[in-house]
């Protein structure tokens, strides 16, 4: 029989400033447009807040701490190999991902007709079934800067097991 289960939820924030000239990469899926978020690394802020979810609940502090953004080596590094990382980490810890569930705060792109993609990217990085993941998306009403088109935001929480 196996051990029962030791659920932990961990919640993550994540926000970038929209620049023209970048990339707009959301979930590892490119996006056709001409502007996109500003960072180190490719600037998925939808993979950033999901990451920082799984890393505080398996206890392993935060995304800074782990890919810091001054680091040369996490320069325009895929958000995806990141999650990969994390999902490193919980697994050596004993630490399994029970389900994932984001909502990026964005006035563009739509997100639900590359919903699918986003889904069997970070299914595919966490080594989960793509049920396990839910990605939500909402408009902040054209309040305030995310409103303004100024950047975008995501939040997530995970539960892991271990
Ligand atoms: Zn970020």
């Amino acid at each position: 029989m196996n051990a029962p289960v030791t659920p932990r939820i961990g919640m993550g924030y994540d926000i970038h400033r929209i620049a023209a000239g970048r990339p707009l990469v959301l979930g590892g899926v490119r996006f056709e447009s001409d502007w996109g978020l500003d960072g180190h690394s490719d600037a998925d802020v939808l993979l950033h807040a999901i990451g920082d979810a799984l890393l505080g609940a398996a206890g392993l502090g935060d995304l800074g701490d782990h890919f810091p953004p001054g680091d040369p080596q996490w320069k325009d590094a895929s958000s995806l190999d990141l999650l990969a990382r994390i999902c490193a980490l919980l697994d050596q810890k004993g630490v399994r991902v029970l389900n994932v569930d984001a909502m990026v705060v964005a006035e563009a792109p739509r997100l639900a007709p590359r919903r699918a993609e986003m889904l069997a990217n970070i299914a595919a990085a966490l080594s989960v079934e793509v049920s396990q993941v839910s990605v939500k998306a909402t408009t902040n009403e054209q309040l305030g800067a995310l409103g303004r088109r100024e950047g975008i935001a995501a939040m997530a929480v995970a539960l892991v097991g271990g």
